[in-house]
């Protein structure tokens, strides 16, 4: 197969993990006989530096013509002193708004070889195998008027959805819970919230169309507890956006470090983006430390969900397996008996695998 792929590398350590992601999916072409090509274009602080803005025009059109994008992390202190508009952040919010990419999933696997790089107790992390489906273009993010009033005195967020925002997350989230294990924990704040009290209704509503699945609702606090308690309770959890983007880093601690959790964030025509979940770790950037993990399971979620190559996701899923079980891992993840090498050599062993 012939497919085109965007890179956003971004700021901080994303142009580091752009290019590992970019060797394995060059491997799996090599491998699979597949043709890939690859454009870069810039996003967040570089696009500040070089253009001006933090989403450039270039960017926006080369993303809606491609078969999928890479994004590797954007912000970073240079450029936390610009106003609100002007900020990276704002590069990631507005691709995901003009692709329409609603639909953010977060798997969670805490890897056998792992278990003891988690501060949480082996028996606690062990056999967790979740998937966090995130609401990624509404809520407290995209709410109007986000500002200060009154001299300063006075400062307001909206969290606002629509009735059909909410309908298609759900059903993305039921469609998923069917592939896994068929359980779904709604997760909300409807002892509080209307928007979640909405959220409820929806989820109920949809239901019956799958029958199948078994769907519970959990406060956002209970579940945040479980999630560190019992995560194995649980399969597939859907929720808004920034309760899930609360959770997921929540989660992270389950597979012994955030360099590990990869993400697919999907719209309506399943055009994806796919990016870690970590963020452009300024502290650790230049250094060829970063965790590649998450960006090489971000492209086994693109090989599956936007060009529908099982075999070969299943392929980039067993050589990071293979490398790990040989005891290799980069500085982030705190193992006593194993062999800590660079980011780049990390990568380079998983693609030698493929
Ligand atoms: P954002 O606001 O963009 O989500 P963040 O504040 O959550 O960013 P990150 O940039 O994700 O922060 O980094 C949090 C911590 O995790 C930092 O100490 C960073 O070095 C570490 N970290 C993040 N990603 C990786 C990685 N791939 N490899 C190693 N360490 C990482
Ligand atoms: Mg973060």
């Amino acid at each position: 197969m012939e497919k085109h792929i965007v890179l956003l590398p971004g700021d901080g350590i994303g142009p580091e993990v752009t290019k590992a992601a970019r060797q394995v999916l060059q491997a799996v072409a090599d491998r699979y006989q597949h043709t890939f090509t690859f454009e870069s274009h810039d996003i967040g602080g570089a696009a500040i530096d070089q253009h001006g803005t933090p989403l450039p025009d270039d960017t926006v059109q080369a993303a809606k013509k491609a078969d999928a994008i890479f994004l590797g992390a954007v912000g970073g202190p240079k450029w936390d002193q610009l106003p609100g508009h002007m900020r990276p952040e704002k590069g990631l919010l507005g691709i995901r708004k003009q692709l329409g990419l609603f639909a953010n999933l977060r798997p969670v696997q805490a890897f056998q070889q792992l278990l003891h790089a988690s501060p949480l107790k082996k028996e606690v992390v062990e056999n967790s195998d979740l998937l966090i489906v995130r609401e990624l273009t509404g809520g407290l993010y995209f709410g109007q008027p986000s500002e200060r009033r009154n001299n300063g005195q006075e400062v307001v967020d909206t969290l606002a959805y629509e009735r059909h925002e909410i309908e298609r997350i759900v059903d993305q989230a039921f469609q998923s819970a069917r592939v896994r294990r068929k359980h779904l924990t709604s997760v909300d704040k409807a002892n509080v919230l209307e928007s979640s009290r909405m959220w409820r209704e929806i989820v109920e509503e949809k239901k019956a169309d799958y029958p199948d699945v078994t769907v519970e609702h959990m406060l956002v606090d209970a579940a945040a507890m479980k999630l560190v308690t019992n995560p194995s309770y649980f399969d597939v959890m859907v929720t808004e956006n920034m309760f899930g983007d609360i959770l997921s880093d929540e989660a992270s601690v389950l597979t012994g470090s955030l360099g590990m959790l990869p993400s697919a964030s999907l719209n309506e025509q399943s055009v994806g983006l796919y990016e870690p979940v970590h963020g452009s770790a300024p502290d650790i950037a230049g250094q060829n430390k970063a965790n590649p993990i998450a960006s090489i399971l971000s492209t086994a979620m693109m090989l599956k969900h936007s060009f529908g190559m099982e075999e070969e996701a299943e392929q980039v899923q067993t050589a990071v397996t293979g490398v790990l079980q040989e005891g290799y891992h980069t500085a982030d993840i705190d193992l006593k008996n194993g062999v800590k090498v660079s980011g780049s050599e990390l990568a380079a062993k998983i693609v030698d695998q493929i």
